[in-house]
């Protein structure tokens, strides 16, 4: 059974049960679990993440066959090229292409998974744009749980057949915009008694907030100066910073990393709204980016981020179209084929260190949140010319000529 955790809403603290069926509090507000006794909580031995830091966990225990081996990922250093194109010498790479559906989500999803076992609900039902569908579609295929996944109609064929794959039923709605779809499909949670988790909801938190606890291990109890999050429903860069509130609280590190917040310029509502100063996101509508994965263009609950960063100082940075395509270009070359939502953080270390934002001398990590074949028709806007068709005639002589001898 669950700890006696309660759900508090980050903004004015109210306080609501832990199983609230609804993700955001009635004043929209994001909530986000309160876990108990933290400030006594301690590292222990253990195969699992979860073991060794199951005093922050919001539940009991956790079942190992719930998971399908997420996270673990590699910490790296960027390498020579990639310290070039941001001006970074100090410059890691964390690598969340590497989890079982190939996005960060997987992190989260195994926290809703353990909810609905833990609350004896037969169905996940979530709303997603590709990569958060997949990834509740494979963790409930493993738990034997129902999957409901709803898409806006720009959702990647990839992604789509990955779901089915699983399992999963897709409903994909027409809406004028994701942000509409979001809103009207959310609502239907307390009227159908579904739990619908959105990107930000605060179970996921809990998943993501682990990312935290992993690279505290991989850094030698050291935090990172920034970590840099591409950003669209606000829950993988709020949970990555609870992370390290919660280690902080716990007394095991004792200054936190700056979250930079990177979104595409064109969807870019938390952004804007950072750079402006406003205390509400700036919604965005009727737009189009290359970057599928971070279209939230009016995120429920991400005041919560502006707030955040106004009191600690974030960043914030939103790049063009051709500066994320650039940027997966960048990453390829350097080893690393993620899809244009996970580019996005490159270019825009590279913005703030020309702006005086970063300094050169920062250490600072970026999160490379999902792989570059989960949208393939986004490498249409890449020049292919990588191809020489051959023959069995011609092969001597076009390799000769490629080599130059
Ligand atoms: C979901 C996702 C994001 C954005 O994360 P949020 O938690 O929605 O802010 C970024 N990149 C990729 C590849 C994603 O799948």
């Amino acid at each position: 059974m669950t700890k006696e955790q309660r759900l508090v809403s980050t903004i004015s603290g109210r306080e609501y049960p832990f199983e609230r069926i609804e993700e955001f509090a009635e004043n929209g507000e994001s909530l986000e679990v309160r876990v108990c006794g933290i400030e006594t909580a301690k590292a222990r031995a253990g195969v699992h993440l979860w073991e060794r830091f199951a005093d922050w966990m919001p539940f009991d225990r956790t079942d190992a066959a719930i998971s399908l081996g997420e996270g673990d990922t590699p910490l790296i250093p960027a390498g020579g090229r990639l310290q070039a194109v941001t001006g970074i010498k100090n410059l890691l790479l964390k690598n969340e292409t590497q989890n079982p559906t190939w996005s960060f989500k997987d992190r989260g999803s195994l926290m809703c998974v353990l909810l609905a076992r833990e609350l004896g609900e037969d169905t996940v039902a979530t709303i997603s744009t590709g990569n958060m569908g997949h990834s509740i579609a494979a963790y409930a295929a493993n738990a034997g749980l129902r999957a409901v996944v709803f898409v806006p109609p720009y959702t990647p064929q990839e992604k789509l057949m990955a779901m089915a794959m699983h399992g999963a039923r897709v409903i994909r709605v027409a809406a004028p915009d994701y942000t509409q779809m979001k809103n009207t499909v959310l609502e239907l949670a307390g009227r159908l008694k579904l739990r619908i988790v959105s990107g930000n909801g605060p179970i996921r938190v809990e998943g993501y907030k682990l990312t935290a606890f992993e690279m505290f291990e991989q850094m030698g109890r050291q935090v990172p100066d920034f970590i840099a999050v591409p950003t669209s429903a606000c829950g993988h860069i709020r949970g990555i910073f609870k992370g390290y509130r919660e280690l902080q609280k716990a007394g095991l590190i004792d200054r936190l990393p700056r979250m930079i917040v990177v979104q595409a310029r064109n969807c870019s509502p938390v952004v804007t709204a950072i750079k402006q100063g406003f205390d509400h996101v700036v919604p965005f509508t009727d737009f189009d980016t290359v970057a599928e994965a971070i279209t939230s263009g009016n995120p429920p609950g991400g005041d919560e981020i502006l707030d955040k960063a106004r009191r600690c100082d974030w960043p914030a940075e939103d790049v063009s179209e051709e500066e994320i395509l650039q940027g997966q270009r960048d990453l390829a070359r350097a080893g690393f084929f993620v899809e244009p939502s996970a580019a996005t953080s490159l270019p825009a270390v590279r913005r703030l260190v020309d702006a005086g934002r970063l300094s050169p001398d920062s250490s600072v990590v970026l999160m490379l949140t999902g792989a570059g074949l989960k949208d393939l028709n986004a490498l249409k806007h890449h020049p292919c010319n990588a191809v020489i068709d051959s023959d069995l005639e011609s092969v001597e002589a076009d390799v000769a000529k490629l080599l130059n001898r």
